[in-house]
């Protein structure tokens, strides 16, 4: 490879600051850097910083190999079959990933899926330059170095952040046909930093959209959850489905106005603090689709209504290989909001207000009666009966900690 120069911003050129920097990350870049190795601050980290955002993690690139970063640190655990990582590990479950640089595997090397499945570990350690280029855009490929708290920008990222363009580094078209799920994570950053994507974005995911579904499920689906961790499900599906990705990305969600007004409802719900689960959130994507397979009548079975949702469910849960629990879970939610949608006074009500996820189901089904405002009377019929339950609960809890806790402090006093 060709070195050129990278642009350098000296520390007194940009805002990072060593304050924003966890703790524990800056012990590790300043041990790497004292033992004689490079260490920078790679990835989303300097990004999120220059755009004056918190970080969600700090990752770390050094020109160190796995083992000899884990001489350094006696916390240290080499992880990964196909790239050796280490995982340093602090208190509270705390992880720093420490990566050596690495470049692109040539052609004479193996391709990824055949490395996927070998014992090898493969050799692809590079320069930092390399590791730039390797990555996928090119504000994700800012290095911060440690050595002189300088922002080193291999690939164009620092003019791309500043007129808060998506750019691919390389040609998007090769880069998308070497790694599918590029072509999701373009469409989830240019809507959770509110860029611009580069014409050539477009271009290539016309073209190359059908690979998403040679993706490996477990991408995908890690990255859909990302999507409603950060509040932009609702933007990024219904871009997706304007650039009719959905069929090869979630084969069954076809992404109707009224699908995507009830995902904008839960990214809200997240925004405002509530963590979000993979069994809400696959309830929330498919509640439409059922809601039209079984209209809910007085006289509708739930026989029938658990015979669609198994037939919208089990599809995602058997490509995207859902764990059992989150699947019945998904499930029930969707059933529930179908006991809902039939109204108060039919048989099984009792039970179905004990049932622990019907407060779950119910504020599913608040804020799909948002969308269908047809629905609002039979929420609002339903509300206090699940609220006088919700306070049963809550109550009859109480005195039950109570007891308990009396009893264990008894106990312990008699051991003494
Ligand atoms: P987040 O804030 O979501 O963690 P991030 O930029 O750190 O954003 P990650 O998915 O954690 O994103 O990946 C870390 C870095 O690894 C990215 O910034 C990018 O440089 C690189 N990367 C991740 N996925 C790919 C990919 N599919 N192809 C090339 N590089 C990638
Ligand atoms: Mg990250």
């Amino acid at each position: 490879m060709n070195q050129t120069n990278p642009i350098i911003l000296s520390r007194d050129q940009h805002l990072i600051s060593r304050k924003q920097i966890d703790e524990n990350c800056l012990k590790v870049l300043y041990r790497l850097h004292r033992h004689g190795y490079k260490a920078y601050l790679v990835g989303g980290s300097v990004r999120d910083l220059l755009l004056g955002r918190q970080p969600k993690d700090f990752d770390i690139g050094t020109d160190a190999t796995p083992s000899q970063v884990r001489k350094l640190f006696r916390n240290c655990f080499l992880v990964g079959r196909r790239f050796r990582l280490a995982h340093i590990r602090f208190g509270g479950n705390q992880v720093i990933e420490v990566a050596t640089f690495r470049r692109h595997p040539g052609d004479d090397e193996l391709p990824e899926e055949e490395a996927e499945h070998s014992h090898f570990v493969q050799n692809v350690f590079g320069s930092p330059e390399e590791d730039a280029a390797r990555r996928d855009f090119t504000i994700n490929a800012l290095f911060y170095n440690i050595a002189d708290f300088s922002v080193i920008d291999y690939v164009g990222g620092l003019k791309d952040l500043e007129t808060k363009t998506l750019r691919v580094i390389g040609d998007p078209r090769v880069r998308f046909v070497e790694d599918p799920v590029r072509m999701l994570r373009a469409i989830e950053f240019k809507n959770r930093l509110g860029l611009s994507m580069d014409q050539s974005i477009y271009q290539a995911i016309a073209e190359h959209k059908a690979l998403l579904a040679t993706a490996a499920p477990a991408r995908i689906r890690e990255e859909i959850m990302e999507l409603f961790r950060h509040k932009i499900s609702a933007p990024v599906l219904k871009q997706c489905r304007e650039l009719e990705m959905l069929p090869h990305l979630l084969a069954g969600y076809p992404g109707s106005d009224e699908s995507i007004a009830l995902l904008e409802k839960i990214d809200r719900r997240t925004a405002s603090g509530i963590p979000i689960d993979e069994s809400f959130a696959i309830a929330a994507l498919y509640l439409r689709l059922f809601a039209d397979s079984c209209p809910p009548s007085r006289h509708a079975h739930i026989g029938e209504a658990l015979r669609q949702a198994n037939d919208i469910l089990v599809p995602h849960s058997r490509y995207f290989s859902i764990a059992k629990g989150i699947h019945h879970q998904a499930r029930e939610l969707l059933i529930g909001c179908f006991r809902l949608a039939r109204g108060r006074g039919l048989r099984g009500e009792k039970r179905f207000l004990q049932h622990p996820l019907t407060p779950l189901a119910f504020e599913l089904f608040t804020l799909w009666s948002e969308v269908r405002p047809q629905l609002e009377p039979l929420r609002n019929e339903w509300s206090s009966a699940i609220d006088m339950q919700r306070n049963r609960i809550n109550s009859s809890n109480a005195p039950i900690k109570k007891a308990r806790y009396k009893q264990k402090s008894a106990r312990k006093k008699h051991h003494k």
